[in-house]
């Protein structure tokens, strides 16, 4: 499949990057969010970020006004007609995504792969509302989406190949690198990830040692870049917490039980560098 135009949809966090990164390489990018303002701040973090890429002359000024001419917005779905996939990044919310996948492919052509970068909710389920559900696959990205190398491509049960195979071309014609995952929640790094980072906050709670030895001993021990309590601050408390309620409830296994120090964590409002304070305090706040 040739992939020329890409629409993403949600200008957030995530929406951004990846319209950056299309454009670099090359693609044509609609980007769609339910107002102009959204749309603005996403253009001006994408915006921001080249030319931070134009100072470290990791990109030249034509370059990056050659991606910016790339890069259409819009509010109307409308304007997904001729995209040849699209990759849904608005907020995590089942019912909000399952609209969203709906009023796409009433606009977009037959061919169209329709994928979604949710973090935890089933690609299968999120298929199951289109008409062909066989168009329907999973891309999660990694934040910062410009700066992490890996794409998790999670095929859903109704996924076909030919949708696969159009979603591998399209990782790596964008310089990522795919891994095929079957749809399960947490898909594959985050479930390895999370309840990793949970078992810290056990040993913290179980006072086996301080934030700092808990970290230091990950970063030393493991050769990890960052330990995993620091880490938890980074991602949020309140979404790791949430990561490991999806588990819990998905798997129905005692072992995803969140951490007891985690809930209370997030009851006291410290949900990490978001809030200034989580298992270390943060400047400013
Ligand atoms: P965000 O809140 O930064 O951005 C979401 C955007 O979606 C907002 O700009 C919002 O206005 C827009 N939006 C809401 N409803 C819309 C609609 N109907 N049409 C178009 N746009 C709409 O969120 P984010 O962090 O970018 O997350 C987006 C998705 O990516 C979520 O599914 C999330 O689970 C997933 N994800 C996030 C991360 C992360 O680290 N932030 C990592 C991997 C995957």
């Amino acid at each position: 499949m040739n992939i020329h135009h890409i629409g993403v949809i949600g200008a957030g966090t995530m929406g951004n990057g990846i319209a950056q990164v299309c454009a670099l390489a090359g693609l044509e990018v609609t980007m769609i969010d339910v107002s102009t303002a959204a749309l603005e701040r996403g253009l001006t973090t994408l915006t921001d970020s080249l030319e931070r890429l134009v100072q470290k002359e990791k990109l030249r000024a034509d370059e990056k006004s050659a991606a910016l001419a790339r890069i259409h917005t819009s509010i109307s779905y409308e304007e997904l007609r001729s995209v040849d996939l699209v990759v849904e990044a608005a907020t995590e919310n089942l019912q909000l995504k399952l609209r969203i996948l709906c009023d796409i492919e009433a606009v977009v052509g037959g061919d169209t792969v329709i994928a979604s970068n949710t973090s935890s909710i089933s690609i299968t389920q999120l298929a199951a509302v289109l008409k062909n559900p066989a168009r329907c696959i999973g891309m999660h990205f990694f934040n910062p989406v410009p700066l992490m190398a890996l794409l998790e491509v999670i095929r859903g049960l109704q996924t076909s190949d030919t949708t696969h195979q159009a979603a591998i071309e399209f990782a790596r014609a964008i310089g990522k690198t795919p891994i095929t995952v079957r749809n399960s929640p947490g898909f594959v790094v985050n479930r390895i990830l999370c309840p990793m980072i949970n078992e810290a906050i056990f040993v913290l709670q179980e006072g086996l040692a301080s934030p700092d030895e808990i970290d230091a001993g990950m970063k030393l021990g493991c050769n990890h870049p960052i330990g995993p309590l620091a880490l938890a601050d980074l991602i949020g408390l309140d979404t790791m917490l949430a990561v490991m309620n999806v588990f819990h409830e998905g798997f129905g296994d005692p072992k995803y039980r969140p951490a007891p120090l985690l809930k209370e964590m997030v009851d006291a409002g410290r949900l990490g560098r978001k809030s200034g304070h989580g298992f270390y305090q943060y400047g400013g706040h």
